[in-house]
């Protein structure tokens, strides 16, 4: 029996396999001169080169195409060529299938360059590609390292329901699900599933609360599903999100869990990615970044650097209004102490005025959700942003409201129904603490890591507005 190893393990170790007999599965990136495939399985980016026997039966050689699946028995030697320290001498060759030229040119994967629209039309072939290969395996590695963090810190994971009946932020639009048929009339929903309307669920918090105080951490990470018609490149109505939720927690605290815990992730990344982002920060260079290069490896080298700048909402109010002012700019929307903080407001101050991630914090409570722990001026929560380069909001958070009358005050103010989150107001009848907690969109943070200006390339098969193909 011949060993079986992954194209990367092969060029990892080499040297380790010179003159050794191993097996290599993969499908097919080219094939020159009816002799050199170039190899590729998934495992990296990398790929391997194959020289077939000089005297290949001409049936067989035909059946080489680019795509076409294979098998190979080979000898490893050392290469002659500089691009690669190995080769490997092919013996034996198995094609399991072999793909029709023609099919090949209509499709992604005929090797040239297609513009990423393209690759999102024919998404089941593109994790063949170069680009979405790198954009999967980083995605890998962020959500392996986001789960090592928590479980080395002491966090439980969470699983959360994500068929809900009630609507955390009370904004955001959800998507009903029912077995009923909807053309009957009337609609009756004592007679659905759960004898009530259900949703799917836009955040797991609620119930990460309610556990964090009896587990003390713990943090949720699973789908969301949010039916608003916002159709930007920022955002997906099935997404992913992470959410840590801490007991005896105060907002500081939580503030610093936030960004040590994005820069582990980073350098995790970097330590642990550099082939697939070197690749990434290429085609991006390529793309007209050739004024600043290494455009996206210092990008991410900028977040590890500095500590975020942290700055109330209300001296945020201040700042815009004393640039508008001296440096003669304007903002579409004006600066007015109680709104919220549109696009060009975050991205003036992330990217153009303090050049580093933003933590915006104690925003008034008429734009935060109910469940914000009230401050003593009685007009601002303790809530908390987390602003991006170039990409603005990347993650939202909160000390939470632990005093039940004033929760309860807060739920009356916002038209929040108690009757459905009675368990939640309980909570803070039965030992409850101040606590602590924040929401980060997992494919956000992938885009922004991997560079990407559009949110569906990196997912595999994004659902967006009039969008659920694959
Ligand atoms: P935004 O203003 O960007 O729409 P939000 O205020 O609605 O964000 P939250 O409800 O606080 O966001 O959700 C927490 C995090 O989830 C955000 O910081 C963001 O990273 C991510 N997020 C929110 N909406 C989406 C979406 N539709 N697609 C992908 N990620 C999202
Ligand atoms: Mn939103």
């Amino acid at each position: 029996m011949v060993r079986k190893y992954s194209i990367k393990e092969l060029l990892n170790k080499g040297t380790l396999f010179i003159n050794k007999k191993v097996l290599v599965e993969g499908w097919i990136r080219s094939f020159r001169y009816s002799i050199f495939i170039i190899l590729n399985d998934g495992s990296t980016i990398k790929n391997i080169q194959i020289i077939l026997p000089k005297k290949l039966d001409k049936r067989i050689i035909k059946k080489i195409t680019i795509g076409s699946s294979i098998r190979v028995i080979g000898i490893v030697k050392k290469s002659i060529g500089t691009k690669q320290y190995i080769e490997l001498q092919s013996l034996d060759i198995t094609i399991y299938e072999s793909v029709d030229s023609k099919i090949i040119q209509k499709s992604i994967l005929q090797p040239k360059k297609h513009s990423l629209k393209k690759l999102r039309e024919q998404a089941h072939l593109r994790f063949r590609t170069n680009i979405f290969g790198c954009i999967m395996r980083i995605r890998h590695n962020i959500a392996f390292c986001i789960h090592k963090y928590f479980h080395e810190n002491g966090f439980f994971y969470l699983h959360t329901p994500i068929i809900t009946t009630s609507n955390c932020e009370g904004t955001g639009k959800m998507f009903q699900i029912t077995t009923m048929d909807l053309k009957k009339e009337p609609i009756d929903y004592e007679k659905d599933f759960f004898k009530c309307k259900t949703y799917l669920s836009v955040s797991g918090q609620l119930e990460a609360e309610s556990a964090s105080l009896g587990l003390g951490k713990v943090y949720t990470f699973g789908p969301v599903f949010r039916a608003e018609n916002s159709n930007t490149s920022r955002h997906l109505s099935e997404f992913w999100m992470i959410e840590p939720e801490i007991a005896f927690y105060h907002l500081e605290e939580n503030i610093n869990l936030a960004e040590t815990f994005l820069k582990f992730i980073i350098r995790y990344i970097i330590e642990n990615s550099m082939e697939d982002l070197v690749f990434l920060n290429q085609c991006l260079d390529n793309k007209g970044n050739q004024k600043k290069k290494n455009f996206l490896l210092e990008k991410l080298e900028l977040i590890l650097k500095f500590s975020f700048k942290k700055i109330s909402y209300t001296e945020v109010i201040k700042l815009l209004d004393q640039e508008e002012k001296k440096k003669n700019i304007k903002f579409l929307h004006p600066i007015i102490w109680g709104m919220d903080l549109q696009s060009e407001h975050e991205q003036y101050l992330v990217d153009k005025y303090f050049k580093i991630p933003v933590i915006v914090f104690d925003y008034p409570c008429n734009i935060k959700a109910f469940y914000m722990r009230m401050n003593n001026d009685g007009k601002t929560v303790r809530a908390m942003d987390i602003l991006f380069p170039g990409i603005g909001e990347i993650l939202g958070g909160s000390q939470r409201e632990e005093r039940y009358d004033i929760l309860l005050q807060r739920m009356k103010d916002t038209n929040t129904d108690k009757n459905k989150l009675w368990w939640y107001l309980d909570t803070r009848r039965f030992g409850s603490v101040p606590h602590s907690g924040f929401g980060l969109g997992f494919d956000r943070l992938v885009q922004f890591i991997t560079g990407m200006n559009n949110i569906r390339d990196v997912i595999p098969f994004p659902r967006t507005p009039n969008n659920a193909e694959f």
